[in-house]
């Protein structure tokens, strides 16, 4: 008997197959339920016992959808691969459940899992369908509704923005002493405009004056703006592409009207994620203008010596907290740590970190749903346990929703210690000087010393196998820019032979090569006990559903074969070639702080 549909259900499934796009089919299709992932995710492990949490169990209530609508399996003998659709709208209810309030989207579990599967991507596309429906939580409907209409998140009047702005040059001048300082709204043909988080303007606008002083004592040619201010963007947080394209657009046409040389983008994982990396694609725009973290600026300014800082002003044990968006998502890791070696006396680190910690659990817009409060803090107990361990009395991080995600627990978990932004310190330990006006000064010793870049694969030997030469000598360049000795091989035979003569401490495999293929390498090495633990990432060009000669996943299925440490698609993006090896290797080698 054919069920009834509900006309939110029939909505929801007429728009699936515009979501689901080539990299979005291929995770959906390539889990082989290993079970790698589910202890990477906070969920799961401040609720054991509940697979409801376990992301492999999240993933499948969306694969269902997929094998039911999408996939010919489904269509063929849907109880065999598990199809199952909706029809009611008390069914896209239990899956808004499980979108926005078991997963941040930290993707923790997706960096984790060896077959590529990126649970957070088709995570937010679920969110996105549901949103297209009406079906979310009421804190994100009222948040993309200001984002939409007010032109800002918070729903921050303009008035209000341009009179904080004035009160903070006020502060400013008043605090030095000085009636130059100023913060320059819609000043054009500047080398730097600053964008900032609303939060900024309602809730910590010193925020903004610490950013003003730094700017000014660097000598910056610089402006904030009257619209277009916003950098953050729910866009990513609820799935809808549209209103992600429109945020960020607004930004990028502001610059543009004011022919500013580079964006600024100040401290938010999710803000600048969305306008440095997602934005253009959203927008599809192809932009000519660089965009950059305030982190990396306040760093430059004291490495070039634009401004002075004193880090015996900061004094007090500090440990970092890596945004996901901005460590996992857009490779931000060594930057905040060299700009804290500069400025605070005693710096902690954090286990895990980088690519491996754990979310602030606000993430993915969670602040915003108050439903799911108790839910988040339970499964905060995670990072409150990292915070306790590191002693360190500051959590130090470059977002501001993370900003509210820590506050909330360390509230929570009654921890003794506060949280602060990099600005908050940088501020802190400025040494006032004349404005220096661009030029360069002598650079203090430490300060070169911090500057010159650590070598992160310095020991480790890799072999690239893979046929075309191109492919190896890009992979090369990215290896041996970091310290590591490599070898290359053309084929697998050569490749067993290099093997035979030294192992490396890890492989690049690619899967299509003349003579023996990658699959042979790779069954070779499995079953050989010398090999079996060689850690392999396979970079390939060809996805398994253009390529059924090389099912490269079922191959590994049938077999019986552990998978991969890694799986990456051609064409390769070199901060997630490296981020990947440097995970594999992480456990050996000493992250250097
Ligand atoms: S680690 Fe990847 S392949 Fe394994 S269960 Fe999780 S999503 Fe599936
Ligand atoms: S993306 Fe993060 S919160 Fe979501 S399932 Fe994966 S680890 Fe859990």
């Amino acid at each position: 008997m054919q069920l009834e549909r509900s006309e939110k259900a029939a909505i929801f499934l007429e728009r699936l197959p515009q979501k689901v796009n080539r990299q979005i089919m291929l995770s959906l299709e390539a889990c082989v339920h290993c079970g790698l992932c589910t202890d990477r995710c906070h969920y799961v492990l401040a609720n054991p016992g509940d697979v409801t949490y376990a992301p492999a169990y999240k993933a499948d209530r969306l694969r269902k959808l997929f094998k039911a609508h999408m996939d010919w399996t489904g269509r063929i003998a849907p109880w065999w691969v598990g199809a199952r659709s909706v029809y009611t709208d008390a069914e896209l209810e239990e899956l808004k459940d499980t979108v926005f309030g078991k997963c941040t989207n930290c993707r923790r579990c997706s960096v984790n899992c060896p077959m590529g599967v990126d649970m957070a991507t088709f995570n937010r596309m679920a969110r996105g369908l549901l949103v297209h429906v009406g079906v979310m939580p009421e804190g994100v409907s009222h948040v993309a509704k200001d984002q939409w209409e007010i032109g800002n998140q918070m729903g921050v009047l303009n008035e209000e923005y341009l009179d904080t702005l004035t009160w903070m040059e006020e502060e400013l001048q008043d605090e030095y002493g000085d009636p130059n300082i100023k913060i320059p709204v819609d000043k054009p043909d500047c080398d730097v405009m600053y964008t900032i988080n609303p939060r900024e303007v309602k809730y910590d606008p010193r925020t903004i004056a610490e950013a003003a002083a730094i700017f000014h004592f660097a000598g910056e040619s610089w402006t904030m703006s009257s619209a277009g201010w916003d950098m953050t963007n729910f866009g990513l947080f609820n799935g809808d592409d549209e209103l992600g394209a429109a945020v960020a657009g607004r930004v990028y046409d502001t610059l543009e009207r004011l022919r500013a040389k580079k964006l600024v983008i100040s401290e938010c994982g999710h803000g600048f994620r969305s306008t440095r990396c997602e934005g253009p694609n959203w927008g599809k725009r192809q932009l000519g203008f660089p965009m950059e973290s305030a982190i990396v600026t306040m760093t430059n300014y004291i490495q070039q010596g634009r401004i002075r800082v004193d880090k015996s002003k900061n004094t007090v044990p500090v440990t970092y907290h890596d945004s996901c968006n901005l460590a996992r998502s857009c490779g931000i890791f060594e930057e905040p740590r060299a700009l804290l070696k500069l400025i605070v006396s005693d710096f902690r680190e954090m286990y895990p970190n980088r690519a491996e910690n754990f979310c602030c659990t606000g993430g993915g817009g969670a602040m915003s749903m108050s439903e799911y409060t108790p839910r988040r803090l339970q499964s905060a107990r995670i990072k409150a346990e990292q915070l306790k361990a590191t002693g360190a009395k500051i959590v130090a991080t470059s977002c501001h929703n993370c900003v509210d995600g820590l506050y909330d627990l360390i509230r929570h978990y009654k921890l003794d210690m506060e949280v602060k932004l990099l600005v908050n310190l940088v501020a802190n330990a400025l040494v006032p000087t004349e404005k220096i006006a661009g030029k360069a000064v002598p650079v203090p010793a430490a300060v070169e010393a911090a500057r010159a870049p650590a070598k992160l694969l310095a020991g480790y030997k890799i072999l690239v196998v893979d046929d075309e030469p191109d492919v190896r000598t890009y992979l090369r360049s990215i290896f041996q820019e970091q310290g590591a000795e490599v070898v290359e091989a053309p084929d697998a035979r050569q490749a067993m032979r290099s093997l035979l003569s030294g192992k490396p401490h890890l492989m690049t495999l690619d899967l299509i090569m003349p003579h023996k293929t990658g699959d042979w390498l790779y069954w070779e090495l499995r079953k050989d006990p010398n090999f079996a633990d060689l850690p392999i990432v396979i970079i390939t060009g060809y996805a398994r559903m253009e390529a059924p000669g090389v099912d490269f996943h079922k191959f590994i299925a049938e077999k019986n074969l552990p998978p991969p440490e890694a799986f990456i698609e051609k064409p390769i993006q070199p901060e997630m070639v490296l981020d990947t090896v440097l995970k594999i290797l992480g456990s050996r080698m000493s992250l250097q702080v």
